[in-house]
């Protein structure tokens, strides 16, 4: 049992709780989870839990398990006082990391890590790197691309507020989807509507990837003259316990920034209102 000290609020939720996936009620979102256990201190929580068994989670790769369970989607999740965690090995112990700051990690931090790792292939000297959605994954997403890849990093958002946040983060160039968009080697869509879909498509070179992250349903169609000659189309699926230990190192070395904004728990819906609004800096944490 880990008693919940913070429970990041992602854009998934707001999807599940309209709706866009099937899930089975009732459910208590929420996938970003930090808190406390006895013997082992504050943790942050790995939240895909795989079968043991088959040729994925013996590499390691538990979210990619077909039998996975996942807190917040399939087992009840952390917006609650304290979460159920069938193994010990899925607590990541935080260190002197504040557990209200550090759960976003868990997917924030750690999906954008695991799509960022597997495109840097395509990133040399020169290459253009496109960020598209600078929200809660995107802005962490900026800062790995400025930390393992010499590519330049432009990164495409709505919401103008964002702009000199990102910036500081790392970007190169912060553009507005109405913008120009440059050629890009690989592109990112942390939004993952159709319109995002397309813009990175327009934007990527000819061989270049093309890495959908972002969960809000949007489609493009796949076939010749319909996407760029030999590009990578592929999506990228949270990351496994072994990547969140590597974010989580990198966290507590001080090379990470993320901004954080404390909600108490009760304020639920409200927290969930912004989301959908698109009115929050990085992440809203909720606080039991
Ligand atoms: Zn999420
Ligand atoms: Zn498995």
């Amino acid at each position: 049992m880990v008693r919940v000290l913070g429970c990041g609020v992602c854009h998934s939720d707001v999807s599940l709780a309209e709706g866009l996936f099937e899930a089975s009620l009732p459910l208590v979102p929420g996938h970003e989870i930090a808190g406390h256990a006895d013997g082992v201190g504050n943790v942050v929580v790995y939240a895909s839990w795989g079968c043991g068994r088959c040729v994925f989670c013996r590499q390691g790769d538990e979210q990619l398990c077909p039998d996975a369970e996942q807190a917040g989607w399939t087992r009840q999740g952390g917006y609650a006082e304290w979460v159920r965690v069938p193994s010990r090995r899925y607590l990541v112990p935080l260190g002197d990391l504040d557990p209200v700051h550090a759960a976003p990690l868990a997917d924030a931090g750690l999906t954008p890590y695991r799509a960022v790792r597997r495109a840097l292939p395509w990133l040399q000297q020169g290459s253009t790197a496109l960020v598209v959605g600078a929200g809660g994954l995107g802005q962490f997403a900026v800062q790995y691309l400025k930390l393992l890849s010499p590519a330049a990093v432009v990164a495409v958002e709505r919401n103008r507020r964002k702009f000199s946040w990102v910036r500081e983060l790392g970007a190169d160039e912060v553009l507005h989807p109405s913008q120009k968009i440059p050629a890009a080697r690989a592109a990112f869509d942390f939004v993952g509507s159709t319109a995002s879909l397309r813009l990175c498509l327009q934007a990527l070179e000819p061989g270049g990837i093309l890495v959908h992250v972002g969960a809000a349903g949007g489609q493009v169609p796949f076939g010749f003259d319909r996407v760029p000659p030999e590009a990578h189309l592929t999506n990228s699926v949270w990351g496994s316990l072994r990547e969140l230990r590597e974010v989580v190192e990198l966290a507590r070395t001080g090379r990470l920034r993320w901004h954080v904004e404390p909600v108490p728990l009760e304020r639920v819906n409200e927290a969930l209102d912004r989301v959908r609004r698109g009115r929050v800096l990085g992440r809203l944490v909720l606080v039991p």
